[in-house]
């Protein structure tokens, strides 16, 4: 067995100016700076950047980072588990539960295993595959939400709450705004109406829709949409259910929906006082990012003997894991750090 500090001293991966960098594979994951190969996890704004020479990611993930880039964009999509040879490692893709084509990217080399997580989540989506334990050695695991106080209810839960508020705006003849981000959120959002009722009908802004469509080519089950563009003029929302990203919040476009109540749904929703200070009506906790629970379980369901939170709560969490007898050290990104899709 390979020493503790062996893996400090001689990391697979670790931060240069561009991003996270595998010396040994010549590639970057995530960059946000310009790399000549990037192994992207998934098409969050946040992960996929334009600049890099050539990118791979997971099967499911091609589509959208090609509407995201470009489609000029040289990709190339793996299936999940295959492994792929980059410089002296290989290179695998495995779900990470987060939204359609998410992938922790595993990396081998010399015998020794990491795994970056990228954005990852436990709980149950009907848009993706769920997450997959991978035993390594390191684990870079993402910590958006590492405090104790975020614990999250099911999706379907959340999509009840949702399904309720519509149908005490349809009695009050009112539009049902709800933003989300466009890619990942909303898609969960109405394949969980969906498994709820059916029979239901949304209404979506251009940038939902666009997306909407690439997740249905890949025959995620969804409630009906209609695309809200000129066809859509003169119409009146009163009872519908509106699905726009938060960009749209308290711009022109949303004049059209008079009287309408609004909502966010979002992981953000669970902290005090965030949905009044956004103006929101209603506030929806739902994240695809894990909870507090299950950000240290999955560290010590994969064996790693060496954690690197990065994004977010990274103190807290390696603190708790440290007391817990898992080593951990933070790993931070001065370059980037935003709010980030959740
Ligand atoms: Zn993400
Ligand atoms: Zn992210």
């Amino acid at each position: 067995m390979v020493a503790l500090t062996d893996l400090t001293t001689q990391p697979i991966l670790e931060l240069d100016k561009v991003g996270l960098r595998c010396e040994r594979g010549g590639f970057h994951i995530d960059p946000w700076g310009d790399a000549a190969v990037a192994v992207i996890t998934h098409a969050h704004g946040d992960h996929a950047r334009l600049g890099s020479g050539f990118y791979h990611c997971a099967e499911e993930c091609l589509p959208l980072i090609k509407q995201r880039l470009g489609p000029e964009t040289k990709v190339t999509g793996h299936k999940y588990g295959d492994r792929f040879r980059l410089g002296d490692t290989i290179v695998s893709f495995h779900p990470a539960g987060h939204i359609l084509g998410s992938a922790q990217v595993r990396v081998e080399c010399d015998g020794i295993v990491w795994v970056a997580s990228g954005d990852y989540k436990r709980a149950e989506d009907p848009t993706c595959a769920p997450f997959e334990v991978v035993p390594c050695d390191v684990f870079i695991t993402e910590a958006t939400f590492a405090l104790p106080i975020y614990r999250w209810e099911s999706g379907a839960e959340t999509a009840r709450q949702i399904l309720e508020w519509w149908d005490s705006n349809i009695r009050e003849q009112r539009p049902s705004l709800l933003f989300c981000y466009a890619l990942g959120k909303a898609q969960r959002v109405l394949a969980e109406i969906k498994r709820l009722d059916p029979s239901r009908h949304a209404y979506l802004h251009g940038a939902v829709h666009s997306l909407t469509e690439l997740y249905r080519r890949q025959n995620i089950d969804m409630i009906d949409t209609t695309l809200i563009n000129d066809e859509t003029k003169g119409k009146n929302f009163a009872g519908e259910l509106i699905l726009a990203p938060p960009s749209a919040y308290r711009s022109p476009w949303m004049k059209r929906f008079k009287g309408a109540d609004t909502g966010f749904a979002s992981g953000w929703m669970r902290v005090r006082g965030a949905r009044r200070r956004r103006g929101y009506d209603r506030g929806f906790i739902l994240s695809d990012h894990a909870d507090w629970p299950d950000l240290v379980r999955t560290v010590k369901e994969t064996g790693a003997r060496l954690a690197l939170p990065t994004h977010g709560g990274v103190d807290v969490l390696s603190r708790y894991l440290n007391e817990q007898g898992v080593v951990a050290t933070p790993l931070r990104a001065t370059a980037f750090e935003g709010e980030t899709e959740d």
